[in-house]
């Protein structure tokens, strides 16, 4: 049996306590408040009774008192007991006591100031009998209240626990089978419980998140799969063809030398993989120094200035206006013209020439001759800015998201070499260093990438 039964049974047990403790004080305080005003009523019918009485007596004596009494007693509905005791101890008693519980009897009394004393007497059987009544009513009535209260508490809590039956029945369902296309229906429904709702919808959010990673692994799987299987085919391929030939050892050399070659993308691909798989996971060791981005940037133009001077692209490190560096300028426009020597970062320098190099390596395979590659250094605010701009193919808006997703190739980038990595790998790094990158691109004019990363 789950858990939740017993919890629905606990809250219903602590609520059918409260509500029946809270029940027995009301009816105890309503029994002991009707018992107190019936007596005092009583009280006060003596009380006013004993005034009459004592008012006839002196207006006409011992006669005139027995006269108002008997006519009284014809038409009351209640007998009273009525005694005068005179100054030398005569009881005159003026109505008959017969069958009169004395226990239950009840008096008041007024001494007169010529001695006489004057009595009046009122049973509380009435009352006794009325409040007897009132007491087996009442017990009805709590035990009624018992009832409802139990059978109430426990729909409350059934109903009130059901969402979270619902949840432990899904997450049992997806342990058992191992599958997160399950989802738990939200009852949404006026009057349901918001945080059992809202609990459910961020499970099923949680669902969702965990649906996505394990779909892009999994499609990350297969792209690796994919991509590892060409270069292998064609490493057996050389190997079997040089083996399958008759031996000549510089046919030998030439297969082994290409082995190598096909061997080296495979270790590359899955180098650059596990990289950005540890500075996604924050698993990636950051050697962090105060870091010039731009001898960072330096150092990755002069690696690509032989690739573009070859294709005909001309590769620029663009630095301020020089007008810029002088005291006046600088002065009057603030930090943002800071010259890009002064711009430092707290980073691992050979992750961000890693950077640096993949975002110029692009902007140079992806411009066709004759076009300009911009690589721009500068300080914007409390961040730094590194801009790579190019007038290449530029990237199809479709294509612009998936850019940097892992293995992506553009359509039009087949004929480079590549392996669709280097985007992920510069957004891992950027983000690894709290940092983020984008771009904004015109089909046919040229993309402009951009990484801010925090100042060192
Ligand atoms: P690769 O360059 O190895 O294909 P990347 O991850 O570096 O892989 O880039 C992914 C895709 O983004 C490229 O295939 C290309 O289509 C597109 N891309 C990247 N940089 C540029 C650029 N500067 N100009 C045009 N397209 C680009």
């Amino acid at each position: 049996m789950s858990s939740a039964p017993k919890f629905g049974l606990r809250i219903a047990l602590w609520y059918a306590t409260l509500f029946v403790a809270g029940s027995i004080a009301i009816v105890l305080l309503t029994y002991y408040l009707t018992a107190m005003s019936l007596e005092q009523r009583d009280r006060q019918i003596l009380d006013s009774k004993l005034g009459e009485y004592t008012a006839a007596y002196a207006r006409g004596g011992i006669d005139g008192l027995a006269d108002t009494v008997r006519a009284e007693q014809r038409t009351a509905p209640e007998r009273l007991f009525v005694r005068v005791v005179s100054r030398r101890s005569e009881a005159l008693v003026l109505s008959n006591t017969d069958g009169w519980n004395p226990s239950t009897l009840e008096t008041a009394q007024l001494r007169l100031p010529d001695g006489t004393l004057v009595q009046v007497g009122k049973s509380s059987d009435a009352r006794d009998d009325l409040l007897a009544r009132f007491r087996a009513v009442l017990g009805i009535v709590t035990l009624t209240m018992v009832v409802i209260a139990l059978s109430g508490g426990w729909l409350a809590t059934q109903s009130a626990a059901y969402p979270i039956r619902r949840l432990t029945q899904a997450v049992r369902r997806i342990i058992r089978t191992g599958r997160t296309d399950q989802r738990v229906p939200v009852a949404g429904t006026p009057g349901s419980n918001d945080a059992l709702d809202e609990l459910t919808t961020l499970f099923n959010a949680m669902l969702d998140k965990i649906e996505g990673l394990v779909a892009a692994m999994r499609g990350a799987l297969d792209n690796v799969s994919h991509d590892l299987r060409t270069p292998l085919t064609r490493l057996r391929g050389t190997a079997e063809m040089a083996l399958a030939a008759p031996p000549d050892i510089e046919r030998y050399r030439e297969a082994l030398a290409d082995c190598v070659e096909e061997a080296d993308r495979v270790l590359v691909m899955l180098n650059t993989l596990m990289d950005i798989s540890e500075a996604e996971s924050g698993a990636m060791q950051l050697q962090r120094e105060p870091v010039r981005l731009a001898e960072v940037v330096d150092r990755a133009v002069d690696l690509y200035r032989e690739v573009a001077e070859a294709k005909g692209v001309s590769l620029h490190v663009s630095r301020p206006p020089a007008s810029a560096a002088s005291p006046a300028s600088s002065a009057a426009s603030g930090a943002s013209r800071t010259p890009p020597e002064d711009v430092v970062v707290d980073g691992d320098r050979t992750r961000l020439e890693q950077v640096a190099a993949n975002l110029i390596d692009n902007a140079v395979k992806y411009t066709p001759a004759g076009g300009r590659v911009d690589v721009h250094v500068r300080r914007d605010g409390d961040r730094a800015v590194l801009e790579v701009r190019d007038t290449g193919a530029g990237i199809t808006p479709d294509e612009v998201s998936r850019i940097w997703d892992r293995l992506f190739r553009g359509d039009t980038s087949r004929a480079e070499r590549g392996l669709g990595l280097g985007l992920s790998l510069v957004k891992a790094i950027v983000e690894a260093h709290g940092g983020t990158v984008g771009v904004t691109s015109e089909p046919g004019r040229g993309s402009t990438f951009t990484v801010l990363l925090p100042l060192g």
